[in-house]
């Protein structure tokens, strides 16, 4: 749900980058160490009511609240964007976007059917990141070790409708080998700002 385009198109539109995936493609890792060697772009914190991971921190990876939190935020309209994914709740808000776009370019975490809604609003750079197939996919979530076995299944299951809307991107990294897929993302960035 979309709830404020108009302010990312007038304040934000040139600095953004929207990054999609199936859940366990790798988006994080790639994000991270983009992050790292890129002190102009700065991370847009989501807010979600799942659990914490053993790894995540409170206000780094996510800001983590309840269902009823975050419900009040979405009538207080706090976000600009949110949406339920693999059942729970993930949103955008406003407050974050500024607090990141004031001085740095801003990447952004949506999901696919986000994603999607947002692409036919205004222009960003959006960028796909694909898997090989979906055997690797959940041989990486098995591997990361967070999901539960229903969790696990749901995310496998969107995974293959995600997979089958990427031709909707223009951009699109295939995680394969994870250094020629970070080369890839890097350069579909500084092409997309060096324009
Ligand atoms: P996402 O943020 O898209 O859910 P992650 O970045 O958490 O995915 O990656 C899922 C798991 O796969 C992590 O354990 C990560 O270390 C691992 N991983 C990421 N890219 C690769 C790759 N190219 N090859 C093998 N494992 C990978
Ligand atoms: P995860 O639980 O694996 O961190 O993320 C699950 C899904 O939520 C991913 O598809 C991710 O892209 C999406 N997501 C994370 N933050 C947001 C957000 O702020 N808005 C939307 N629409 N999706 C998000």
């Amino acid at each position: 749900m979309i709830t404020n385009t108009p302010l990312l198109k007038k304040k934000y539109r040139h600095n953004l980058v929207i990054v999609t995936a199936p859940s366990g493609a790798g988006k994080s890792t790639i994000i991270s160490s983009f992050l790292k060697k890129h002190p102009d772009f700065c991370f847009s914190v989501s807010h979600t009511t799942r659990q914490l991971r053993p790894k995540e921190k409170d206000g780094k990876d996510y800001y983590f609240l309840s269902e009823s939190e975050f419900k009040k935020k979405v009538k207080q309209n706090e976000f600009i964007e949110w949406a339920k994914v693999y059942n729970h709740y993930y949103g955008t808000s406003f407050k974050e976007i500024d607090r990141v776009g004031q001085k740095k370019k801003i990447i952004l975490d949506v999901d696919v059917q986000g994603s999607l809604q947002l692409q036919n609003q205004f222009e960003a750079l959006y960028i796909f990141i694909s898997v090989p197939d979906i055997a690797t996919l959940k041989k990486r979530l098995i591997k990361r070790g967070t999901e539960d076995k229903s969790s696990l299944n749901a995310r496998l299951e969107m995974a293959s409708k995600e997979l089958s809307l990427k031709n909707h991107w223009k951009n699109i990294v295939v995680n394969d080998d994870i250094n020629k897929a970070y080369s890839e993302f890097e350069n579909i960035i500084k092409n997309f700002f060096s324009n």
